[in-house]
């Protein structure tokens, strides 16, 4: 038996001005066919777990056939979604003997004219399938679920946790469960339920506290021999669709009825923990003024501290280039600090100016006028160029193993260490710094663009991290973002 391999992953913020079009797949992943094979096996994303999980189950055949991401960003542009999903139907009918699809799908896809373009396309794929083929779908923890998502599939299976840690483990659980559809030994019914709840992004990892006792809860249900697989999304509050919130799935082996009341209770133990989901959004002055305490600490053995920007979380769709915790660094003279900020326009300065000379620059702040001024270095020393291409083995959120973040420049100037990169680059993994001649432990303050993404790359050498309320585009303060298409009633607007 055949199993086609397809994944198509986008997390789109409807706040962002700027759209995605295809370049920004090609940035990142666009790939056909054997590729895909090579792109993901061996890794720790989930597509990874379906070539593995498939790999372990006799007489089933992993078959790849597409595969694109891109940074998280803006929606995507009409035209380019036209193109993936085409490429994604072509490679199905080149297929003829297929007998199954897993596919990895974030759930957070928006374009131009689809506000569920996930659900969009999903639809589309089954309809050029038939009813009967077995499609199994995994989803990012951060899917804004739809019903024509649940309705075009047999299965959604979502991630547990936020750092994202299980991809590959939902992967294998995608294998499995469609391996023991094919062989007839399970028969999946699905059912979804959709509280009326957004959940804070600074309220969304799953390791805080408060989320013990729901986890537990949830485990508790998974024992249930008669339920195939339990997931909690926690949905992608910078999307301003109908969509937008937490949702739960269950999937029972036959019955209906077994489904439809695991995601009601799911559901009602999220709601009942709703306080809890309220943002916390520490202010910028007290995280400084904390970073302030802790320097005037003497200590022989002195704590690292991960400033989280979540007003410009790369991985929830930011520009990546936001000056507002360098510049209160800088004028503070916290540190040895270190930043990270996409512009290109101040690399190719470095580049010219060359390694070991002082210029004069405004670095960041390009992008747009909400994430800070651009930041002006008056004495930056430019310490080192660099291509940009660094590798991640270890399982860190996001599963990705080979980043490229283009020519890369690392200016200093006094006490703050300035990353600048061509391409904008998520905060997930230490090798970033690394693989530019930095050792993470040189700095007592490091700012991740991020809110809990980062912590599975910085929690190796930060004892504290700090979540900070800045301004932005996937800023932590939802009723300062102007929604017109969320649902009605949805807590924390309404309770
Ligand atoms: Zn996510």
């Amino acid at each position: 038996m055949r199993v086609g391999i397809i994944a198509l992953l986008h997390e789109s913020n409807t706040f962002v001005d700027q759209t995605t079009g295809l370049q920004e797949f090609r940035d990142d992943l666009l790939v056909y066919r054997e590729d895909v094979h090579s792109a993901f096996v061996g890794g720790h994303h989930e597509v990874s777990g379906f070539f593995e999980g498939l790999d372990q189950s006799e007489g089933v055949e992993a078959v790849p056939l597409f595969g694109a991401r891109a940074t998280p960003s803006g929606v995507i542009e009409e035209e380019a979604l036209e193109f993936l999903v085409e490429a994604i139907l072509k490679a199905i009918d080149d297929e003829p003997d297929l007998d199954g699809l897993l596919l990895a799908v974030h759930g957070a896809a928006v374009s131009q004219q689809a506000p569920d373009a996930d659900g969009a396309w999903l639809t589309r794929v089954r309809k050029r399938v038939g009813p009967e083929m077995p499609m199994i779908a995994t989803l990012d923890a951060h899917a804004n679920l739809s019903q024509a998502m649940v309705d075009s599939c047999d299965a959604l299976i979502g991630y547990r946790t936020n750092p994202h840690l299980d991809q590959h483990q939902r992967g294998l659980e995608a294998a499995q469960l469609i391996s023991a559809i094919l062989k007839r030994k399970c028969r999946p019914v699905m059912a979804a339920a959709f509280p009326p709840l957004a959940i804070s992004i600074d309220r969304q990892c799953t390791d805080d506290r408060h989320w013990q006792r729901s986890t537990q809860e949830v485990d508790q249900l998974r024992h249930d021999p008669a339920l195939l697989s339990a997931s909690v999304l926690l949905g992608f509050p910078y999307a301003d669709v109908n969509e937008m919130g937490a949702a739960t799935i269950a999937i029972a082996d036959g019955d209906p009825q077994i489904a439809r009341q695991a995601a009601d209770k799911m559901a009602a133990i999220l709601w009942d923990d709703r306080q809890q989901m309220v943002g916390q959004l520490s202010q910028i002055d007290d995280a400084m003024e904390q970073c302030e305490r802790l320097l005037a600490e003497s200590s022989e053995d002195p704590s690292h501290v991960c400033l989280l920007d979540m007003g410009d979380n790369v991985g929830g769709g930011s520009p990546g280039d936001g000056t507002v915790l360098a510049a209160e660094l800088l004028r503070r003279k916290i540190g040895p600090s270190f930043v990270c900020l996409y512009d290109p326009q101040a690399v190719e300065c470095s580049r010219q100016a060359g390694v070991g000379a002082s210029l004069e620059l405004f670095v960041g702040g390009h992008s747009d006028q909400r994430h800070g001024e651009p930041l002006q270095l008056t004495q930056a020393i430019v310490k080192s160029l660099h291509q940009g291409r660094f590798h991640e083995d270890r399982p860190r959120h996001g599963g990705i193993v080979e980043f490229d973040q283009g020519l890369t420049a690392i200016l200093e100037q006094g006490s703050l260490t300035v990353m600048v990169t061509s391409q904008r680059m998520v905060p997930f993994s230490s090798n970033q710094l690394v693989s530019c001649g930095l050792e993470p432990t040189q700095f007592r303050f490091l700012v991740a663009k991020g809110v809990n993404a980062p912590i599975a790359a910085y929690q190796d050498f930060c004892q504290q991290f700090l979540r900070v309320n800045t301004p932005g585009v996937t800023c932590a303060d939802l009723m300062s973002l102007e929604y017109v298409h969320r649902r009605v009633p949805l807590f924390p607007w309404e309770s």
